[in-house]
């Protein structure tokens, strides 16, 4: 059988990322991020192996962006793409797995558009410029939400008026579940589990920022909600605040919404906490070490509600197989490990700081001492999640029945 080849797209607004990934290699083939669309700026940065180059965008548009990609995979692919796999941020209650894009999915995803303005515009963007651009091949939505449609109604309603969930689809849903499912499933097959089998606390820590009971392949609860914004610290948002910030923001300082989302998402987190020093884990925490108080105390609220948020959603597993650490500060800070795992005694969990030290090469590996339960850094690939999740869902579809017409 063919190595099979999926190319992988993540659209913004303003950007466009993209992987060549074949269904053998850990690597991909090329990948690349074309930024700054939508101006006259545009430019689209790639590599492929030890190649590295730029190609620019002058005319901003997406179309040229995902045009220009043709060329350069009929150079490093030497053979037909199987599929394209689109990561799509919110799926609202529509979707539980990968889904084959049809009209009836596309009007799903607009449906979920007002639960993530930001996002699904653009990734129906995205899904609707590839298509032109790779015709006769099958186009596959990944959803970041569709992992969490596993919660039960406990963990994922607001308690609020019924009518709110039921008419307006206000309810958790979560995020960063490409990431959450990939790092479990490799957790279990690090530990000698049966794939896909263990119970995990999952801590997602990007510039966004998540936490997740998952047991046996499903997330049993997370720390994000209705939008990216809830839960954790993270670079820029806030995470949870009390839900009366905003009137007493609008009543005492005149602030309208949007001044309001704006603090909220872009002006606090990380950023915020070290006196708008830096929403960079890297800098806070060289800072820290020269005695920034901002910086430390930026590190010090990340790791102490990290901890918080793991120890609260350990009440969804039945026990603890281990807690792992994903993302570029979960996977490249020992010191925020060590400090979250440090509030974390009560559960018996400690760190062996040899281990916790990041090698070269930063490989997916245990850090517990002694009798601890594992501790894991698992480095995330989300491009390789959603490279299997299409290569699954084309081999289902390849053993269904077709339908015969009565
Ligand atoms: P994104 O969510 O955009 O994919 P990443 O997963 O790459 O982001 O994570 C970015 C974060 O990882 C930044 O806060 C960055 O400072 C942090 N990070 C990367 N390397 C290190 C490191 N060696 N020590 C601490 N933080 C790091």
């Amino acid at each position: 059988m063919t190595d099979r080849l999926v190319l992988v797209i993540n659209c913004g607004s303003s950007s466009l990322k993209f992987a060549l990934r074949s269904e053998s290699e850990q690597k991909p083939l090329l990948s690349g991020l074309a930024e700054r669309l939508g101006t006259a700026d545009g430019v689209m940065n790639w590599k492929a192996g030890d190649i590295r180059e730029h190609v620019a965008i002058t005319d901003g548009k997406h179309s040229t962006a995902m045009a220009s990609l043709l060329p350069l995979i009929e150079r490093f692919a030497h053979r037909p793409l199987t599929a394209v796999g689109h990561r799509v941020v919110h799926g609202g209650e529509h979707f539980t797995g990968a889904s084959l894009i049809d009209d009836e999915v596309l009007a799903a995803i607009e449906d979920s558009a007002p639960l993530a303005p930001l996002h699904n515009p653009a990734q129906l963007t995205g899904i609707s410029e590839a298509r032109q651009v790779f015709t006769d091949i099958p186009h596959i939505a990944i959803f970041d939400t569709a992992f969490h449609q596993s919660m039960p109604p406990h963990a994922y309603r607001y308690a609020l008026p019924e009518a709110l969930y039921s008419q307006h689809g206000v309810r958790r849903y979560g995020f960063h579940g490409t990431s959450h499912r990939f790092v479990s499933t490799q957790a279990s097959l690090l530990m000698g589990l049966e794939p896909g089998h263990g119970a995990w606390l999952t801590a997602h820590l990007g510039n966004g920022c998540s936490t997740c009971a998952v047991l046996d392949g499903k997330s049993l609860d997370t720390s994000m909600g209705m939008t990216p914004l809830e839960g954790l610290v993270m670079g820029t948002r806030s995470g949870d605040v009390d839900p009366n910030l905003h009137s007493h923001l609008a009543r005492t300082l005149g602030w309208d919404l949007e001044r309001i989302d704006n603090m909220l998402n872009r002006e606090s987190g990380l950023l915020g906490l070290s006196e708008g020093l830096s929403n960079d884990m890297r800098t806070l925490v060289a800072a820290r070490a020269e005695g920034h108080a901002g910086a430390s105390l930026a590190v010090e609220v990340f790791c102490y509600r990290l901890a918080r948020s793991l120890a609260g959603l350990a009440v969804a597993l039945p026990r603890i197989d281990g807690v792992i650490f994903t993302g570029g500060i979960g996977e490249n800070s020992p010191l925020v490990r060590e400090l979250t795992v440090r509030h974390l005694a009560l559960f018996g969990l400690a760190i062996d700081p040899a281990a916790n030290a990041t090698p070269p090469g930063n490989p997916a590996r245990q850090i517990q001492a002694g009798n601890s339960p594992a501790i894991l850094v698992i480095p995330t690939d989300e491009e390789r999640q959603i490279t299997e999740e299409c290569l699954a869902l084309l081999d289902l579809a390849a053993t269904q029945p077709v339908e015969q017409e009565a």
